[in-house]
């Protein structure tokens, strides 16, 4: 990796003084305890080159990230079936300063809603939305990892119900007549040996290994799934996607192919959770509580498969980015 290089070169300053010790870049003195960080060891402002964060692990709430190399932010998402969603986002700009985006600083605990909630709007008469400003500007390519498919599906199976998923987002699709009106695009890739690049048993991406993979794993024991985006920042435009894996949670729920069959007990339907997650890659955020209707809502609910057909607010926030 080049960028490793610079992170643990000597720095010659300005002047002729000679090299400085490691840990100081351009004046910015850091340096980090040992182990998982979190986002008090490594604030905003802080030089990556400096405090050698690229590769450490930073966390908030129950979310975690691999801080990138310069130019490049990451943010992960996770659905959960109780308590409030997990989100967390940073940045390293191209200079090698670290920046947190959006959410972490004002993220509220949102109430748990197992269930549509009568209260809420309809999904065609809720125009909610929140949107990254990060955008997916070619096809989203990508694969099916190693390893077992939600519902127990074969690989062959599981890329129908993915591609129907990310299709539901593409194509804007939703009961509310609605015309597509975004140009974005999606392309399956094939299976791969890759894996979506989580830390075992936790909502934490790892340093991305450059392939977009969908897949099945073990997260935190309330995230039913995740999205990790990494995105290259770019001047002047809104930053651009280059990798996203999904994970879904196997080890601690049960999820179904066919969530409207009389059967269908205590799963969650892969399709409306794929949907979601897909929403997240092409940039949509989750919406707060009191829009339990809409496919960018916070918590997914058992046997239920509404989230698969966009609310008008999904609609609305992909017509806003693209
Ligand atoms: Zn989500």
């Amino acid at each position: 990796m080049s960028f490793a290089v610079i992170g643990v070169a000597v720095t010659v300053l300005p002047g002729g003084l000679g090299p400085a010790v490691v840990g100081t870049v351009n004046g910015h003195r850091c340096s980090l305890p040992e182990g998982s960080l979190n986002v008090t060891d490594l604030p905003a402002g802080r030089s990556v080159m400096a405090c050698e964060a690229v590769g450490r692990v930073v966390s908030f709430g129950g979310a975690g990230l691999t801080v990138p190399e310069p130019g490049m932010g990451v943010s992960v998402d996770g659905l959960a079936v109780s308590g409030g969603p997990e989100h967390f986002q940073l940045e390293v700009s191209a200079d090698g300063f670290i920046t947190y985006p959006g959410q972490y600083e004002t993220r509220k605990a949102v109430e748990s809603a197992t269930s549509l909630k009568s209260s809420d709007p309809n999904a065609c008469a809720d125009a909610a939305y929140s949107i990254y400003d990060y955008v997916e500007r070619d096809a989203y390519v990508w694969h099916i990892g190693d390893g077992g498919m939600p519902g127990a599906l074969s690989r062959s199976a599981a890329q129908i119900a993915f591609l129907d998923a990310i299709n539901n987002i593409t194509d804007s699709y939703n009961d509310c007549g609605l015309t597509d009106d975004v140009s974005v695009s999606q392309r399956y890739s094939g299976t791969t040996s890759y894996e979506g690049d989580y830390a075992r048993g936790s909502l934490t991406c790892t340093e991305r290994d450059k392939v977009s993979t969908w897949d099945a794993g073990d997260l935190n024991s309330n995230v039913l799934a995740g999205a990790c985006v990494w995105y290259a920042i770019v001047d002047g435009v809104p930053a651009d996607v280059i990798e996203a894996d999904v994970r879904y949670n196997t080890a601690d729920f049960d999820f179904t192919n066919n969530p409207r069959r009389e059967t269908c007990k205590n799963k969650y339907d892969m399709r409306a959770v794929g949907t979601h997650e897909a929403g997240h890659i092409f940039g949509l955020a989750h919406v707060s509580d009191g829009h339990s209707d809409l496919t960018m809502y916070t918590n997914s609910f058992i046997c239920n498969a509404k989230a698969r057909t966009l609310g008008k607010g999904d609609v609305l926030g992909l017509r806003r980015k693209y």
